[in-house]
């Protein structure tokens, strides 16, 4: 069903594998790059224009759609349960695909714990909550337990072995290798079966590469490159992402919450779904979806134990 990069009027043979080794594998993901995305592939900025719009003709990609077609589109949309009733319910069914969820925190209140559930909780079949596939994980902070992954396979009743060979793990050692690693991974996720990527944590090598006011707007705008793209691939190939998000502190703030995500406007416009946990008693935890175009604020409850995350 992918249209080949060579069967795009002005893609010749040599031209078709430059864009292949950049990590465009079909039409589809021609006709949906920036200009800029491609300027590196075919040196000149109207020989890129030519090319995705030749692209976007090809798949008989529209400018406008009516909202029918809006609508029988998120249809396709799919769900990975959390394993946690009340947490689906909040999020209307669970972790939705074409679209990006934030957890956001502070640090040891469950973000890390989540994401190792959620990869497993995609491998279950359908019936289960899953997508029976697999997981793309993208560690930036090195927190990643395959012993976790095994407890709570264990627990989902899916062979502890089988789980792991499911998670593709990458560890990322800097902002530049983060993004080189979301490209990498737009070859394998139709071949692989990967129905999920999770970033832990999405901000952390931005923040400590640049740091400081004079590099704010270099960030932002990595950052922002960085999540359009993960928005993306989220939408062309149906899949959830997930990445976790640290919290600040404002100090000028007296009245209200005192913390706020990372990441500021580009983070806030760049996730779909925005959760916020936060600490209870012991291990219990509180969920509280933000800042959503559909959901109604409210709370959820769960608690961590030696199983994952539980009701
Ligand atoms: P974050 O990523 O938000 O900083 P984590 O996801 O690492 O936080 O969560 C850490 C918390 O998870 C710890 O407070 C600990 O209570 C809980 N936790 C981790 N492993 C286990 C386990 N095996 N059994 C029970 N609770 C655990
Ligand atoms: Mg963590």
């Amino acid at each position: 069903e992918a249209i080949d990069v060579e069967e795009i009027d002005g893609v010749g043979k040599v031209t078709a594998q430059k864009l292949r080794e950049a990590g465009f594998m079909s039409a589809r993901d021609v006709a949906y790059a920036s200009i800029r995305d491609l300027l590196g592939v075919v040196g000149s900025e109207d020989r890129a224009k030519q090319i995705i719009q030749s692209a976007q003709r090809l798949i008989g990609l529209k400018s406008f759609v009516t909202a029918f077609e809006v609508y029988e589109n998120r249809r396709s949309v799919k769900y990975i349960s959390t394993g946690v009733k009340a947490l689906d319910e909040l999020l209307g069914g669970g972790i939705e695909t074409r679209a990006i969820t934030e957890l956001v925190g502070e640090f040891g209140v469950g973000k890390t714990q989540l994401c190792h559930q959620l990869a497993v909780m995609v491998q279950l079949p359908e019936d289960k909550g899953g997508l029976r596939g697999k997981a793309l994980y993208v560690d930036t902070e090195n927190t990643f337990r395959p012993e976790r992954v095994v407890q709570i396979a264990k627990y989902r009743g899916l062979d502890p072995q089988e789980a792991l060979r499911n998670i593709l793990y990458a560890r990322a050692y800097n902002s530049d290798h983060q993004m080189i690693i979301v490209d990498e991974a737009k070859k394998i996720i139709d071949s692989e079966g990967i129905r999920l990527i999770v970033i832990d944590s999405l901000v952390a090598h931005f923040r400590a590469e640049y740091p400081g006011r004079e590099n704010l707007a270099e960030r932002q705008q990595k950052l922002n490159h960085f999540i359009g793209q993960l928005l993306r691939i989220a939408d062309l190939y149906n899949i959830a992402v997930v990445f976790t998000n640290q919290v600040i502190a404002q100090p000028d703030v007296f009245f209200g919450n005192p913390q706020k995500p990372a990441g500021g406007n580009v983070v806030a416009h760049g996730a779909t779904y925005r959760l916020w946990l936060r600490k209870s008693k012991e291990n219990t935890r509180i969920a509280k979806i933000f800042d959503s175009p559909m959901h109604p604020e409210k709370e959820a409850l769960f608690r961590i134990a030696e199983e994952g995350l539980l009701d």
